[in-house]
C-alpha cells in the first residue's frame, strides 16, 4: 500500500520546506523504504526555464530535460536518486494537461470544472510518479504558503487524496515560530493561525515542524499541540542549523521517522543514517584546511539582498567534493562587473585557491569574466568553467593565445568576425520562430572522453552522461584552429561534433577546465562529482 506525505508551509515562505521535505525523504529511505519526492509549484509557467533568476533562483535541470525548481535538486541530493519530470508540476502544467484532455474529448462531454478536475489531475500525476518510482512512500511538497490563493487547488488535491485513502496520507505543516527581540520569548500564535487556515481547507496537520532560531521547548510544544490539535510529541523541533545536511539527524532526535510510521501505519524499521552522518562529520572535520574559492559571476539583487541561491547546485557540489577531500571551502561571490570598472581589482583573485565561473546568459559583466579567466590562466590558479564559464574560457583562449583578437560568442556579439562560440543551427530556427520555452539543448546527453586528459583521468571512464542547458556551442569552424593553438577538447559528443569539455594540458596549467554541461547537477553528498573532486584537489595543491 502506497503512502503519501504532504508537506505544506505555514506563516511565511523561505523557512526551508524543500530541505524539510528532502530530509523526510532521506529519513524514510534510511528506514529502508523506497521513497520518491515531488514538488508542486503554484505559478502559471509551464516550467521554471523561462523565469528570470531574480524571480526564481536556480533552474534545476532533470535528466529528461525538464527545467524545474531548485528543490528538485535538493531531493536528488538527499535521496541520491535521479528523478523524472512527472515528479514536478506547476499550475500551468496541470491546466495544460486538463485542457489537452478536454480538447481530445477525454472528459466525454462532461462539464470540466476547476474542482474536482484540476485536483484530480494533480492526484493522477502524484500516483503516476509514485508508480513509476515503485515507491512505498511519496513526499509531496506544496509550494507557497498556507492561506494563499495560489496553492489552494493543491491543498484540495491533498484533501481529496486523504478522503480516498484516509489511512495512507499524512499532513506535515512546517511553521515558523518567531522570537521577537523586544519580547525575547517564542510566540506560537502565527502557527495557531496557520493551523486554522489549514483547517479551513479541510485539512488537519498530523505533524508540525516548528522552525525557529532555537529548539522549541516543552511548554511551547504543548501550547502548539493544544491549539493546533496535534499530539505534543508530534511537534518537532526544527532549529536553525549550521548545514542543511544536519536536518535529517536533527529531525530524528525528535523521532520524526517513527512518528511518520505511526501516522501512516508503516512498520517502524530502524533508521540507518550512518552513511549520511559520516558525510556530515566529514564536512565539519575539514575546518582546519579552509580553501578560498571565488565564484565569479554576475550577481542578482533582490532589493538590498544578494541572491546566491542562483548558484545553489554549484555551491553544494563544491561542498560535497571538499568534504570528501577533508577540507572545507570558504566561498566568495565576486561580481565580474567590478573588474570592468576597475581592472586593478583583479589582483584580489591572487589569494584564491580556485576560481569558478558558473552558467549564465546575456552580456552583463562578460568582459569582467574574460579578465578573471585570463588572470586565472596566466597566474595558474585552478579554474573551473561551467557552461557559460566554458564558453568564455574558449573566447579568452581564442583572443589571447590563438590570436583572434575580436573573438566572441554569438550570444553577445552577433557581428563579431570570430564567433568561436556560435548558436547551434537547430536552436537558431527556434529563435526565429520565437519558440523559447523548454527548447534549449536540455537534459542528459552522452559525452565521450578522450585519452590522456584531465577529464578522462578524473572520471576514470570512457563515456559519461551529463546534463545540459544551452543554445550555443563551440563553433565547428574553430575547433581545429583552437586545437592547433593548444586547447584540448577532452570531452565531445560521441560523434565528435559537439565540444563538451575544454582544458589546457597539465604541462601548461595545473587545472584549467570548462564543461559545456552542468556537472553541478549530478553532484551529491554521498557521491561527489569527479570533476569537482579534481578541481578541489588542484585547489588543495595550490593552497599547500
Ligand atoms: N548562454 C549560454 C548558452 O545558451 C550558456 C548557458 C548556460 O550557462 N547555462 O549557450
Amino acid at each position: 500500500m502506497t503512502k503519501y506525505i504532504f508537506v505544506a508551509g505555514g506563516v511565511m515562505s523561505g523557512i526551508g520546506k524543500g530541505i524539510a521535505s528532502s530530509s523526510i525523504a532521506r529519513i524514510l529511505k534510511s528506514k529502508n523504504y523506497k521513497v520518491t519526492a515531488l514538488k508542486i509549484d503554484p505559478y502559471i509557467n509551464i516550467d521554471a526555464g523561462t523565469m528570470n533568476p531574480t524571480e526564481h533562483g536556480e533552474v534545476f535541470v532533470l535528466d529528461d530535460g525538464y527545467e524545474t525548481d531548485q528543490d528538485m535538486g535538493n531531493y536528488e541530493r538527499f535521496l541520491d536518486e535521479t528523478l523524472p519530470s512527472i515528479n514536478y508540476m506547476t499550475t500551468g502544467r496541470v491546466y495544460q494537461e486538463v485542457i489537452r484532455k478536454e480538447r481530445n474529448l477525454e472528459y466525454k462531454g462532461k462539464n470540466v470544472q476547476v474542482v474536482p478536475d484540476v485536483p484530480l489531475e494533480v492526484i493522477r500525476r502524484i500516483k503516476l510518479a509514485t508508480e513509476k518510482a515503485k515507491a512505498d512512500v511519496a513526499v509531496i511538497e506544496i509550494g507557497g504558503t498556507i492561506g494563499e490563493y495560489e496553492n489552494i487547488l493543491f491543498l484540495e488535491a491533498a484533501r481529496m487524496l486523504k478522503q480516498q485513502h484516509p489511512l495512507d496520507v499524512a499532513i506535515v505543516m512546517l511553521s515558523y515560530v518567531p522570537i521577537p527581540n523586544t519580547i525575547g520569548e517564542m510566540k506560537t500564535k502565527p502557527t495557531q493561525h496557520a493551523s486554522r487556515e489549514l483547517n479551513s481547507v479541510g485539512l488537519q496537520a498530523d505533524i508540525i515542524l516548528a522552525r525557529a532560531t532555537v529548539p522549541i521547548d516543552q511548554k511551547r510544544k504543548e501550547k502548539i499541540a493544544t491549539f493546533c490539535n496535534v499530539l505534543p510529541e508530534r511537534v518537532i523541533s526544527a532549529p536553525d542549523v549550521e548545514s542543511i545536511y544536519d536536518v535529517p539527524g536533527n529531525f530524528e532526535k525528535d523521532g520524526l521517522g517513527d512518528i511518520l510510521c505511526d501516522v501512516l501505519g508503516l512498520q517502524k524499521r530502524p533508521t540507518d543514517l550512518s552513511e549520511w552522518q559520516a558525510f556530515v562529520a566529514k564536512a565539519k572535520n575539514g575546518v582546519n584546511k579552509k580553501l578560498q574559492i571565488a565564484v565569479v559571476g554576475k550577481y542578482f539583487m533582490s532589493g538590498e539582498y544578494v541572491l546566491s541561491d542562483v548558484y545553489i547546485s554549484v555551491i553544494e557540489a563544491l561542498k560535497h567534493a571538499s568534504a570528501h577531500l577533508g577540507t572545507v571551502v570558504k566561498l566568495s561571490y565576486l561580481d565580474s562587473e567590478e573588474y570592468e570598472k576597475d581592472p586593478k581589482k583583479l589582483e584580489e583573485l591572487q589569494k584564491y585557491d580556485g576560481i569558478v565561473v558558473p552558467g549564465g546568459f546575456g552580456s552583463r559583466g562578460v568582459e569582467g569574466i574574460v579578465k578573471a579567466i585570463e588572470f586565472a590562466r596566466i597566474n595558474k590558479i585552478p579554474y573551473f568553467g561551467l557552461c557559460y564559464g566554458m564558453q568564455w574560457m574558449v573566447v579568452e583562449f581564442a583572443r589571447h593565445v590563438a590570436g583572434f583578437a575580436d573573438a566572441n560568442t554569438g550570444e553577445v556579439a552577433p557581428d563579431a568576425k570570430h564567433k568561436v562560440i556560435g548558436i547551434m543551427p537547430e536552436q537558431k530556427e527556434k529563435m526565429v520562430r520565437g519558440d523559447y520555452g523548454g527548447t534549449m539543448r536540455l537534459g542528459g546527453y552522452p559525452c565521450k572522453l578522450h585519452e590522456e586528459t584531465i577529464a578522462r583521468e578524473a572520471y576514470g571512464e570512457d563515456e559519461v552522461r551529463e546534463r545540459h542547458r544551452h543554445r550555443y556551442e563551440v563553433s565547428p569552424d574553430y575547433i581545429q584552429k583552437l586545437s592547433d593553438a593548444g586547447l584540448v577538447f577532452s570531452g565531445t559528443s560521441p560523434d565528435e561534433r559537439l565540444m563538451e569539455i575544454a582544458e589546457l594540458p597539465v604541462a601548461v596549467h595545473p587545472f584549467m577546465v570548462g564543461t559545456q554541461f552542468h556537472p553541478e547537477f549530478l553532484s551529491r553528498p554521498l557521491s561527489p562529482h569527479p570533476l569537482f573532486l579534481a578541481f578541489i584537489n588542484a585547489a588543495i595543491k595550490k593552497h599547500t
